[in-house]
């Protein structure tokens, strides 16, 4: 019987949905290579959470997520950070990779909050999330070095 792989959460901006704000994607392209090893899960938190495509560009403010224009979307950003604890918690997924620099999926940074382009280390709503309920949660570049990794431990054995 054909094992099952591991599901893995992604985020769906990096396997090319164009669910960013400005309507694009950031896709990366070698992580679709990853499905040799894992079953991807892509989840976008921020459409989860109620927000359309495209979106005012948001950005963590102290406790508060809010919108260039001030608007406050703290609770989007809440449910959609939920939502995607839920699948983890339904598919018993223990390792998530999530977008980088992102308001709900930043790894390691985020922007300043101040609309200047600026990052600062930081993780995002739904990173916060995940990591707190036991998940780890890589960026796009460490998800690469994992899959050149499993390629040499493959070429090797
Ligand atoms: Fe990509 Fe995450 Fe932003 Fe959605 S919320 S567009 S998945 S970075």
């Amino acid at each position: 019987m054909k094992q099952e792989k591991e599901k893995v959460l992604i985020s769906a901006c990096l396997l090319g949905e164009n669910c960013r704000y400005d309507g694009k994607a950031k896709k990366v392209n070698g992580l679709i290579d990853l499905t040799k090893y894992y079953d991807l899960i892509p989840v976008c938190p921020e459409m989860s959470g109620g927000l359309k495509v495209p979106r005012d560009p948001s950005e963590i403010v102290k406790d508060k997520v809010l919108t260039k224009t001030g608007r406050d979307v703290t609770e989007n950003y809440n449910s959609g950070a939920y939502w995607a604890n839920s699948i983890c918690q339904i598919y018993h997924i223990k390792l998530a990779i999530l977008k980088e620099d992102s308001p709900s999926c930043g790894t390691h940074f985020i922007h300043d909050g101040l609309f200047d382009g600026k990052k600062i280390p930081g993780q995002g709503i739904t990173t916060k999330k995940l990591v707190k309920m036991g998940i780890k949660v890589i960026n796009e570049n460490e998800a690469l070095e994992l899959l050149k990794k499993m390629s040499e431990v493959k070429n090797n054995a």
